[in-house]
């Protein structure tokens, strides 16, 4: 894991460079992001918001999240069910390990995936341009409730 410190101070340094505002709201979703713990989706993160900013929509925490998207800052997890997660702690393409019970997501911390884009694109010829690696499986407090 990225130190969450370090990545809210890139995220924030990157939306000043691309004269973004930073309002408190903004920024209380970067502090999120920037730790992104189980990969959030928009309605976890709109619920932890709430508390501290009782009127911010759902769709202003969705409007930012796809601003610090497109400034390459926050990753993007699509799932055929319509839950989308974010990880703001490590913006670059990289293996999860996903729960199918709790829905968590996690990062392995195995090193030898990580060659393995540069592997495949020796093998194939591609370029590689991005990648999606999910292992789907039962998380240790799952297994441990079964
Ligand atoms: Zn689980
Ligand atoms: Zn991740």
């Amino acid at each position: 894991m990225a130190d969450p410190e370090a990545r809210y101070n890139e995220m924030m340094n990157t939306l000043k460079e691309n004269n973004q505002k930073l309002t408190p709201q903004r920024l209380a979703i970067l502090r999120i992001l920037s730790g992104s713990e189980g990969h959030p989706s928009v309605e976890e993160i709109h619920q932890k918001l709430s508390k501290d900013f009782p009127g911010i929509s759902q769709a202003t925490v969705y409007r930012t999240i796809m601003m610090v998207k497109s400034l390459g800052q926050v990753l993007e997890l699509g799932f055929a069910d319509g839950s989308n997660r974010y990880d703001g702690n490590k913006p670059d393409p990289h293996p999860h390990v996903i729960c199918t019970k709790c829905k968590k997501i996690i990062d392995p911390n195995v090193s030898n995936l990580v060659d393995l884009p540069r592997q495949i694109a020796e093998e194939s010829g591609f370029e590689i341009v991005t990648y999606r690696l999910d292992i789907f499986g039962i998380c240790p407090e799952c297994r441990a409730q079964s």
